[in-house]
């Protein structure tokens, strides 16, 4: 009795000493369709963000065995009410795990729609070196062949696997893995729901490994800094179409918003009217960045259009959503054009 006594202590401690040994990752919940509950099991409808951490944590055993979890719950919301104070909350949150060595890496539960955003919104204000991996599903917890628990699975894989160091933020989705100022939402409903239409995924996490074949060029140790305090410019994003109305952008320069990204067409392209409402925004001191409604490619400067003449900057090939997002961080340094066409070229 006694030696099983003591053996049992013995293996009590192996295993402790071995959880002691695994990296140890935090996962900050937000909400999505990876929490999401449906109404039954073969229909697509459901409410997102119902189901706690926790439990996302405990449909995936599995991963006990790579890393010692613990999970924060940061909103339970559809992404679609993404907000600039849960942006504020992460970041801050993030700086403080990484300042007080709390964890190895972090992960990030997300629903899909604005995962881009808060990815490169992250990835602009979080040192590059702290592993954040973003992650999220297309069908619901209750859903045949849920996704969710293996996207969580594989963003794990990503975050702890000592590659991911220096990468910035990623999107692990799918068994891809997708650069943050990179990855868009490509399907409204397929699985394979992320690309990185400019230049594909960097690597893939596959059989619980994790593979890079390529790494993002743009420096991602940013100057942007976030504090609990920081006050977000209002920088606002007006889509071009054809027989767009002047009102679209005279609205914003009557709130009086600090920045304008223009969605426009081809390469940053917009009609009359709008070139007349963009040199009233101008005049009015409103920083406008013309950026493309088209999935790939650049807006360049000087091209079609004379950005110093029009006092114009551009996109690059950041989306709108993306480009609002420099736009903003941007105009919590400076106001000037020169400085915040650098960033845009820069990061
Ligand atoms: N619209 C919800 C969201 O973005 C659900 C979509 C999803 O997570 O895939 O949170």
């Amino acid at each position: 009795m006694k030696k099983l006594l003591s053996l049992l202590t013995c293996l009590i401690f192996i295993i402790q000493m071995q959880a002691q040994q695994l990296p140890k990752v935090i996962i900050l919940a937000t909400g999505g369709t990876i929490a999401g509950v449906g109404t039954s099991s073969t229909s697509a409808g459901y409410t997102a963000g119902k189901i706690p951490i926790d439990d996302l944590i405990g449909a995936i055993p599995a991963v006990k065995k790579l890393a010692n979890i613990t999970g924060e719950q940061i909103s339970s919301i559809g992404s679609q009410d993404m907000t600039i104070d849960i942006w504020k909350k992460l970041a801050v949150r993030i700086n403080q795990i990484y300042a007080n060595h709390e964890a190895n890496a972090v992960v990030i539960t997300h629903g899909t729609d604005t995962q881009e955003e808060t990815a490169y919104f992250l990835d602009l204000v979080v040192p590059s070196d702290m592993p954040v991996v973003l992650t999220g599903s297309m069908r619901s917890s209750t859903a045949i062949s849920a996704d969710g628990p293996k996207n969580l699975y594989d963003a794990i894989t990503v975050a702890i696997d000592p590659k991911t160091k220096g990468r910035g933020v990623l999107v692990s989705f799918n068994e891809g893995i997708f650069d943050a100022r990179e990855v868009m939402k490509m399907s409204t409903s397929f699985t394979n729901a992320f690309g990185s239409p400019n230049t594909g995924a960097v690597g893939h996490a596959f059989d619980s490994k994790v593979e890079y074949y390529s790494k993002a060029e743009r420096e991602v140790n940013t100057t942007f800094k976030i504090t609990a305090d920081t006050k977000l410019p209002v920088v606002d994003i007006v889509y071009m179409y054809a027989g767009a109305p002047a009102a679209n952008i005279d609205d914003m320069i009557a709130r009086k918003v600090d920045g304008i990204v223009i969605a426009g067409v081809g390469n940053g392209n917009f009609n009359t009217a709008y070139m007349d409402a963009v040199k009233r925004a101008v005049a009015a001191g409103i920083i406008v960045c013309r950026a493309s409604r088209a999935p790939s490619g650049r807006v360049v400067l000087h091209d079609e259009i004379n950005d110093d003449e029009l006092g114009t900057i551009v996109s690059d090939d950041l989306t709108p959503q993306k480009a609002r997002i420099m736009l903003m961080l941007g105009l919590t340094q400076t106001k000037d054009k020169a400085q915040l066409q650098k960033y845009f070229f820069q990061y």
